[in-house]
């Protein structure tokens, strides 16, 4: 196994992980790369080139402000959405590129910044090229980063040899199966999350990991304390009205469960609509799920407290690390499927862990999430994360506390393993057609009139 639950559940902004928070990091590392070698000081233009579903929605997306911020030297999980917004407008005011935060040199969006709408790269849908030149208009360098979904980016070079993350760490109880990780709880009597734990303390100590996390669970709140607040309409020219402030006074003297969960998916996927600050779970298209379960559980399971909290997200990372090594968590790659789906079986595991499932009722629970989104596709209207994603996170928050519940009403045993839905996953993903991963050129995004 070479992911960690920090790697599933990151700090960054909206609307996406592969085409706002990976744009970012693969132009940061860009800048990094050249700072290293030597010759960021000599660079008198920077091109940037965006492929693939990038190419196609990276506009809806808000990719080209990230790559811009990126060059900048920003990251994802510290850039302030609204001074970074600030700062792109800048940029394109005065034509003027800080690349690396230091070194001041001429930007044309026009011309230094092209997203190719029908061209893709050969490894993946999401690519981008980065060419830094030289006053004498020589190539002083030049890199292809993929965003494979998640935030995650892979260079050229790491393109095939590993298309997750070249992390060699040895962790003392790697899984790469659902039915691998069972057994792993029978042999060292462990639930889910006790398994995670002892991986997790490959890279860094308990009290670490649960700060990390609780801290992760801070964010999430305050995600959907800003979405309850926020209102009026979300960027992009759909003219999709926040509706999160609204649903929250009107709950105010309610107290049904599944009302308070919809209100909290909307409230996250709203923010990140907006390009607010979210924690990628396991995308930012997906983000509302883990934290509309997590909050249900903290509101309405009597007993429910931070170590709770820690748990769920355990549970949640390993289920997340199986779709991320056998299947995917990315649109672009295999459709919704596998980004609500991911998130829904992910939230549904960490319930059912939390609720007193035992290893084998909270597998169950991830297979029954993920059975029911099979299939999805990802065909966002515009291009921008709004419609159908904002309502899917709710919709998908519910049917996750239902898996989880159904699982619980039985002893654990089951007709389809986690494992063969996995595989069923990648399969239909990989016979889906290009226009519903990600291309807005296919589903509702053709069939409903952009107003
Ligand atoms: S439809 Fe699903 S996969 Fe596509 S952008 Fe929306 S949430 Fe992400």
């Amino acid at each position: 196994m070479t992911i960690g639950v920090f790697d599933l559940f990151s700090v960054g902004i909206g609307p996406s992980s592969s085409h706002t928070v990976g744009p970012m990091r693969a132009a940061q590392r860009f800048t990094a790369r050249l700072r290293e070698n030597g010759s960021i000081f000599k660079v008198n233009r920077v091109k940037a080139e965006l492929f693939g579903s990038l190419g196609a929605t990276g506009h809806g997306h808000g990719s080209p402000n990230a790559v811009l911020l990126g060059l900048e030297g920003h990251r994802p999980e510290s850039v302030d959405p609204v001074a970074g917004a600030q700062r792109v407008g800048e940029i394109e005011g005065s034509g003027l590129l800080r690349l690396g935060g230091d070194h001041v040199l001429p930007f044309d969006g026009a011309r230094d910044l092209v997203l190719h709408r029908r061209k893709s790269l050969p490894e993946h849908p999401n690519g981008l090229r980065f060419t830094a030149t030289g006053n004498d208009g020589g190539e002083l360098d030049s890199a292809v980063y993929y965003s494979v979904g998640g935030g995650f980016v892979v260079d050229e070079g790491a393109v095939g040899a590993d298309r997750v993350k070249a992390d060699e760490t040895t962790v003392p109880m790697p899984f790469n199966t659902g039915a691998e990780l069972l057994l792993r709880c029978e042999d060292a009597d462990l639930p889910i999350s006790g398994v995670m734990l002892a991986n997790e303390l490959s890279w860094r100590e308990e009290s670490a990991v649960r700060a990390g996390l609780l801290d992760i669970w801070r964010v999430m709140r305050e995600c959907v304390d800003n979405g309850c607040g926020n209102t009026g309409e979300l960027p992009g020219g759909l003219k999709v009205r926040r509706r999160a402030a609204e649903l929250a006074a009107a709950l105010t003297d309610q107290d049904d469960p599944m009302e308070w969960v919809t209100l909290f998916a909307l409230a996250v996927n709203e923010e990140n609509a907006a390009g607010g600050r979210v924690v990628t779970a396991p995308t930012n298209g997906a983000a509302g799920i883990v934290p509309a379960v997590l909050h249900y559980y903290a509101r309405f399971v009597p007993g429910a407290d931070e170590d709770g909290v820690v748990r769920f997200m355990l549970t949640a990372g390993a289920i997340g690390v199986l779709f991320k090594e056998n299947a995917s968590i990315s649109g672009a790659e295999v459709g919704c499927q596998g980004e609500v789906g991911s998130a829904c079986s992910m939230a549904a595991a960490g319930l059912a862990e939390v609720l007193g499932g035992t290893p084998s009722q909270v597998e169950n629970a991830a297979e029954i999430a993920m059975e029911h989104n099979l299939g999805l596709t990802c065909d966002p209207i515009g291009g921008l994360v709004q419609i159908p994603c904002i309502e899917r996170n709710a919709v998908a928050s519910v049917k996750a506390i239902t898996a989880a519940r159904m699982a619980l009403r039985g002893n654990g045993t089951h007709f389809v393993s986690l494992d063969k839905v996995m595989k069923t996953m990648r399969e239909t993903g990989r016979d889906m057609k290009v226009k519903y991963k990600e291309t807005a050129r296919g589903g509702l995004a053709v069939n409903v009139i952009e107003c």
